[in-house]
């Protein structure tokens, strides 16, 4: 079962990789400089402090509001490290969905003890939208 889910995890981290490179290709020719900008900024999970595979996240996704694709404060870092702080915070745990509460609930990750990160990255399930 834990190599199971060690399993899932690497495929989950590699699909949130290929995920990232088709946004460079198919999305507005700004975004990578959007992106490379937030990161030089924002150079750390804000919800873990990592720094492994770090991702820019829309807070609203661009399929829900395409115009606030490129706009700072529609952006934030998160990772696929440790914890998968992008699926399952920003996300709820599918790339499907989005959680509309990700940046209250990066902000309290970043504190918590265990016990509370895992209720947050249920919490981000719970309340997650399509
Ligand atoms: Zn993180
Ligand atoms: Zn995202």
């Amino acid at each position: 079962m834990a190599l199971l889910s060690k399993w899932a995890s690497k495929v989950s981290k590699f699909r949130s990789v290929v995920r990232e490179r088709d946004k460079v290709r198919h999305r507005s020719s700004g975004w990578e400089a959007v992106r490379d900008a937030h990161l030089a900024n924002s150079p750390a999970c804000v919800a873990c402090g990592g720094e492994h595979l770090l991702q820019v996240h829309h807070i609203v996704p661009f399929s829900t509001a395409p115009d606030l694709e490129l706009e700072p404060s529609n952006l934030i870092t998160l990772c696929m490290g440790e914890f998968d702080c992008h699926l399952k915070l920003g996300h709820g745990g599918s790339f499907r969905h989005y959680n509309p509460r990700v940046i209250a609930a990066a902000a309290e990750f970043r504190e918590a003890e265990l016990g509370r990160r895992e209720a947050l990255i249920k919490e981000a399930r719970a309340w997650r939208l399509d």
